[in-house]
């Protein structure tokens, strides 16, 4: 038997590694158990290179746990350690890691992803004392016993372990004891080793076995006891996409997110290896309303290992709300998030993935449009927030962004610009793009457009006072305005100069009756001659002042203060309306005041702005009108 002492340069290095990770202390069993699959894969691979003689079976790793003993048993059926080979890795290697890394924490600020690189030492951080049983893979090697304590003294000696591989015993401290509890250890191994290389067993199951063909009507199936294999070794994205059917992703689908019940609506398939690695799937989830965007994320693994759920900096922001997996060893974890998205690596793969996402995409387009326009609800918030925040994105999206008009047609852009070319192009050559973001509270405004022909787009999201910004400031000649904005001639204000029937002087004359009796706080009063058969007064907003507004609401649009800035309103008056003649030579001031006000009441009604007490007072007027 020897003993010796461990080289520290810190008296008990033990103490600092547990202070350290304090949160994170059950990342010891997915670090004893990647060391399980290292030593299981090297072993496989020596053996079809030959080198390890006669058959190995099928290697899988044991994880066991005993209450009453206060133990965690980590068994491998690798190629296991020397005792040599024990001083060298666990003595001097393994320590050295241990070292550097907490050396490496101490100023690490507090956006790390993931606590690699700690290794074996990680099981001081529960247990106080250690043991490892081994047997080489080599000849004639002779099976050994290591233990510590968590002091820098360590015995090795020799043991009579018969089968080849290394079994590691946690004796697990009384701080740590929620790690003896079955659930806790399979809630752990199916957050991180849910898809690991090696199968991992832990404990047995029964399983019922189907009734043979000639069985007979009160025979009951045979149950038999097997392994507990928690993992799937072999997860879709390891996998070509060739050899996958579209089942395949969807059943990969729930395995990863077992509490989710709706189907993905495509995926993404992800495959490089130079001039990184990188495999992974994506997912377009539904959108709704109500999704978490907390729940059921993109996960990142390295070799089949989980990391983390947090692939901030790594995927684009407009792709976090995607389901998933990507798995890179590329990726280095044990660094600041600052750091990180200054990576040369990492910013390849994210617009390697951004890249990837918009070929799916216009793929899809291309060959199924029908069923694309169909989706084009659940994705388009995720594809105009990347139009919006990744100009790459942008340029690629013209092949396959969706605009869609209030009767249900789907235009991508240079379809759309050669529909409205002709008939939506005003006097000063500029294109106007109508739309309208709510088809009933906008309906006679859409109505007014519709009868000159004109296309109303449809575009309702939060985001699209932002889209129109970057579409007008990227395109040339055109413009956006909401069908609510001003009366349809002045949306598209074409060569023909209407006649007023009113004099200058009688329009005079009106403005001043009418801004007397109009809140001028609110109101504009702004005189139109227009068709006879349309509405006496409208009341639209300014375009630029209702989507600054709209800008600020949904963040950004850098101008302060807007959205605190009172709603200001046009009121248009159709000077050409036999109404407004009326309105203007009424003798009675009463009979005026009264015409006016209803008059006005209406146009308010129509934008929905008629509310309250002055509802009340609208409605009983109307009643005295009919009598
Ligand atoms: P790392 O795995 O990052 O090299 P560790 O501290 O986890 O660092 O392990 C140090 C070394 O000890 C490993 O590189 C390996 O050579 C050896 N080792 C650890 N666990 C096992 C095991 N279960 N079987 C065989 N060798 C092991």
């Amino acid at each position: 038997m020897a003993t010796g002492n461990i080289n520290v340069t810190a008296e008990n290095i033990f103490p600092i590694i547990k202070k350290f990770l304090y949160s994170d202390h059950e990342i010891f069993l997915r670090e004893l158990i990647s060391n399980a699959t290292d030593a299981t894969l090297k072993l496989k691979h020596l053996s079809t290179l030959g080198e390890v003689k006669g058959d190995i079976g099928n290697p899988m790793i044991e994880i066991k746990v005993d209450k009453e003993k206060k133990e965690i048993r980590i068994i491998d059926q690798g190629i296991g350690m020397t005792s040599e080979e024990v001083e060298k890795y666990i003595n001097q290697v393994a320590f050295s890691g241990a070292e550097e890394f907490v050396e490496k924490y101490k100023d690490a600020d507090a956006g790390i992803i993931g606590h690699f690189g700690l290794g074996f030492y990680s099981a001081f951080m529960v247990a106080d004392k250690v043991e490892i049983y081994t047997k080489s893979h080599k000849e004639d090697a002779k099976a050994v016993r290591w233990e510590c304590d968590g002091s820098p003294k360590y015995t090795l000696e020799e043991d009579d372990k018969k089968d080849r591989g290394t079994e590691i015993v946690l004796h697990i401290d009384d701080e740590s004891s929620e790690f003896l509890e079955e659930s806790k250890i399979k809630e752990l191994l199916s957050k991180y080793n849910k898809f690991m290389p090696i199968p991992i067993k832990f404990g047995t199951k029964t399983e019922t076995l189907p009734l043979p063909d000639d069985a007979k009507e009160d025979d009951k199936p045979e149950t038999i006891t097997v392994d507990n294999i928690i993992n799937n070794p072999n997860p879709a994205w390891t996998k070509q996409p060739s050899e996958l059917k579209d089942e395949d992703y969807k059943s990969f689908y729930r395995e990863l997110y077992p509490m989710q019940f709706e189907e993905p609506l495509f995926h993404i398939h992800l495959n490089v290896d130079y001039p990184f690695n990188l495999t992974g799937i994506l997912y377009f989830p539904k959108i709704s309303k109500n999704i978490d965007p907390q729940k059921d994320k993109i996960q990142l693994y390295q070799n089949q290992v989980f990391v983390t759920d947090n692939v901030e900096g790594i995927v684009p922001d407009f792709l976090q709300m995607l389901r998933g997996v990507i798995d890179s060893p590329d990726i280095p974890l044990n660094v600041s998030r600052s750091y990180l998205q200054a990576d040369g690596a990492v910013k390849k793969i994210s617009s390697y993935i951004t890249r990837k996402v918009a070929d799916k995409l216009a793929s899809l387009f291309k060959n199924d449009r029908k069923a694309f326009e169909e989706k084009w609800e659940d994705i388009k918030i995720i594809i105009e927030y990347g139009m919006l925040s990744e100009e790459k994105f942008f340029e690629k999206s013209e092949k396959f962004a969706l605009y869609p008009t209030v009767d249900g047609n789907y235009f991508i852009w240079d379809e759309l610009i050669e529909k409205i070319k002709d008939n939506q192009t005003d006097k000063d050559g500029k294109t106007i793009v109508l739309y309208a973001s709510d088809k009933k509270m906008q309906h006679s405004f859409i109505q007014d457009a519709k009868d000159k022909n004109y296309e109303v787009l449809l575009l309702d999201s939060p985001i699209v006072s932002h889209l129109i910004q970057k579409l007008e400031t990227s395109k040339e000649n055109i413009s956006f305005v909401r069908v609510d904005g001003d009366h349809i001639d002045n949306l598209i204000k074409k060569d023909e100069n209407k006649i007023s029937k009113l004099s200058d002087e009688e329009q005079e004359k009106l403005k001043t009756i009418l801004e007397s009796s109009i809140p001028k706080e609110t109101f504009t009063v702004q005189l139109e001659a227009m068709d006879s058969k349309a509405n006496p007064f409208i009341i639209t907003q300014p375009e630029f002042m209702r989507r600054m507004k709209e800008m600020q609401a949904s963040g950004g649009g850098g101008m302060m203060g807007m959205s605190n800035f009172p709603d200001m309103y046009n009121l248009v008056v159709n000077t050409n309306n036999e109404l407004v003649s009326e309105i203007l030579n009424t003798k009675t001031d009463k009979k005026r005041e009264r015409l006016i006000k209803q008059t006005f009441d209406l146009a308010k009604l129509s934008q929905n702005l008629l509310q309250g007490e002055e509802l009340t007072a609208f409605i009983k007027r109307s009643y005295e009108m009919v009598k």
